[in-house]
C-alpha cells in the first residue's frame, strides 16, 4: 500500500492528481486493480486488446523473418511509421485507437531490449483468449523531479520537465475510476480491504482480461524495504510438500484451491466438454472453471506478496536455492518419434511446481530487498548433513526425514536443506566418474544419489 503524503497531493478542482511513484512511501505493494467495465466499455476494450495484439503480432513476424545476412529487422520508429501506413490502408486498424496500437509497437521494443534479462527470451506470438491486454499512457502532466526532490530542468532550456501521469479519480473508499481511451471512465475497485486512500500512481498502466476478469495493473516497481541491520541471514529451500521451508524451522505453505474446489473445477470442466460445442452451457462452464483457476491465482500471488515483504523486512539476507524452474517443469512429452516416459506423472509434478509460486517469491523479494537476495548453487543440500557436512544419500531417509549416517544428527529433511542454503553451501560438485555423495553416474543415466522420489506428486485437478 502507497501512504500518502500530504504536500504531494495535488488537488485541482474536483480531481486528485498523485504524484510519479518515486515520491511515494512503500509499506507493502498493490499494483493491480480488479476493472469493472460496463458491458460497452468491455467491448471496446475486447477491441483494443485485438488491436494491440495484431501490431505485436505483426513485430513478431517481422523479427522473425530476419536472417544473417538480410536487412535489420525494423526499428521501433520505422515500425511506428509504418502503422501509420497500415492505419491508413485498413479500415479496421484505423478505428481503433492510434496510442493503444503505438503502445503495442512500444512494448515490443521494450521486450525485444529486455530479452536476456527478462527470463522470458524472445517475444512470442500473442494468442486470443490466452493473452489478452494492451497498455493505456497517463494523458496528465506533472512536473518531474530529481532524486534529491529539485524540480528537473531541461539540460538545453533550463525548463521545468513535465512527466506523464495516470489520472486516478478516486469516487469513496472503496471505488475509482481510471480513464481508457475510447471508454471515458473505467472503474476499479480499491484493495479489497477497504483501506482507504490506497491509490496507484504511474506513468502509464496495462489492462488485461483474463480468466473472464479485467485488471488493470500499474506499472509500479516497489521502493526498496530498508534491511533490519540485525546480520540474520535466511535460508529458503523451495519444495512442492513444502512450499518453502526456512532455516528457521518454519514452514510456509502457498494457498491453493481446496479439495472441494477442485472437485467444482473437475465437475465443470466434465460439464463443459459435453455440452454440445458453441453452446451457452460449455461457454457457462468454461467461465466457472476460469474463476476457479482466477481464484488460485490471485491466492498465490498475495502469498507471495506478503511472504516476500515478511522476508525482505525480517532478514538481513535471503538466500535461495538455485532453481532453474523452466528446466525442471520441461515437458516429458518428447517426440512423435522419440516419445518421452511417464508423460502423466511429469505434467502432475509441472503442474504442481508451478503451483508453488516459487519463481514469484524469488522476484517480489528481490524487487522489495534489491542486493539482499543470493542464490545459491545448490547440488547435494538435501543430501548434505548441516551439522558434519558429510554427504551422504543414505541419510536421507525419506522424502520428510534427514538422519545423518556419520553424526547422527535428526532433523526435518527440508529444514536440513534451508540450514545448509542459509549457510551459502551445497556440496561440492565432483567430477562425473568418481563418486559424488556416495553413488556413482554412470554415463547417460541418471546419478544414484538423486534425492528419494515420492511415489506419486501432483495436485489431483483434473
Ligand atoms: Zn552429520
Amino acid at each position: 500500500m502507497y501512504v500518502v503524503r500530504e504536500a504531494q497531493v495535488h488537488v485541482l478542482g474536483h480531481r486528485t492528481i498523485l504524484a510519479p511513484v518515486s515520491e511515494w512511501s512503500y509499506y507493502g505493494t498493490m499494483s493491480r486493480f480488479r476493472m469493472y467495465p460496463t458491458p460497452a466499455q468491455a467491448e471496446q476494450m475486447l477491441l483494443h486488446c485485438a488491436h494491440a495484439r495484431y501490431v505485436w503480432n505483426l513485430a513478431v513476424e517481422q523479427h522473425a523473418h530476419w536472417q544473417p545476412g538480410r536487412k535489420a529487422a525494423p526499428s521501433f520508429a520505422e515500425q511506428c511509421r509504418q502503422l501509420t501506413e497500415a492505419r491508413a490502408a485498413s479500415d479496421w486498424l484505423r478505428a481503433g485507437n492510434q496510442t493503444v496500437q503505438a503502445q503495442a509497437l512500444k512494448d515490443f521494443a521494450k521486450a525485444k531490449n529486455a530479452r536476456f534479462t527478462s527470463g522470458f527470451g524472445e517475444p512470442t506470438w500473442r494468442k486470443k483468449h490466452r493473452h489478452e491486454g494492451f497498455r493505456v499512457i497517463g494523458d496528465d502532466r506533472v512536473p518531474e523531479c530529481n532524486e534529491d526532490g529539485t524540480p528537473k530542468l531541461n539540460v538545453k532550456t533550463g525548463k521545468q520537465v513535465m512527466g506523464r501521469a495516470v489520472t486516478v479519480q478516486k469516487l469513496n473508499r472503496r471505488w475509482a475510476q481510471v480513464k481508457v481511451p475510447g471508454c471515458g471512465w473505467v472503474r476499479i475497485r480499491l484493495s479489497p480491504g477497504g483501506k482507504g486512500a490506497v491509490l496507484p500512481s504511474a506513468k502509464s498502466f496495462r489492462v488485461t482480461y483474463k480468466n473472464g476478469q479485467w485488471h488493470a495493473a500499474f506499472a509500479v516497481v516497489p521502493e526498496p524495504i530498508e534491511a533490519p541491520g540485525t546480520g540474520e541471514v535466511i535460508g529458503i529451500d523451495r519444495g512442492v510438500k513444502i512450499t518453502a521451508a526456512l532455516s528457521d524451522g518454519r514452514r510456509l505453505n502457498c494457498p491453493q484451491l481446496t479439495a472441494k474446489e477442485r472437485a467444482q473445477v473437475r465437475k465443470h470442466q466434465r460439464r463443459a466438454a459435453r455440452a454440445p460445442k458453441g453452446s451457452d452451457l460449455k461457454t457457462a462452464e468454461c467461465a466457472k472453471v476460469a474463476k476457479l483457476k482466477a481464484r488460485e491465482a490471485n491466492r498465490r500471488k498475495d502469498w507471495a506478496e506478503k511472504t516476500s515483504t515478511m522476508l525482505a523486512r525480517t532478514y538481513d539476507l535471503v538466500r535461495f536455492e538455485k532453481l532453474n524452474i523452466r528446466t525442471m517443469t520441461r515437458s516429458a512429452k518428447g517426440t512423435v518419434d522419440a516419445p518421452g516416459r511417464n508423460v502423466r506423472a511429469k505434467s502432475g509434478l509441472n503442474r504442481s511446481i508451478l503451483a508453488q509460486g516459487w519463481g514469484l517469491l524469488r522476484q517480489r523479494t528481490e524487487h522489495k530487498a534489491p542486493g539482499r537476495v543470493e542464490d545459491v548453487p545448490a547440488p547435494y543440500t538435501s543430501l548434505r548433513c548441516s551439522a558434519c557436512g558429510w554427504i551422504e544419500k543414505k541419510s536421507r531417509k525419506s522424502q520428510a526425514d534427514f538422519v545423518c549416517v556419520s553424526c547422527g544428527f535428526t532433523c526435518n529433511a527440508d529444514e536440513n536443506a534451508a540450514i545448509n542454503v542459509a549457510a551459502g553451501q551445497g556440496g561440492i560438485p565432483r567430477p562425473r566418474r568418481s563418486a559424488g555423495a556416495g553413488g556413482t553416474t554412470p554415463p547417460n543415466k541418471r546419478s544414484s544419489v538423486r534425492e528419494p522420489q515420492p511415489e506419486w506428486v501432483g495436485i489431483p485437478l483434473f
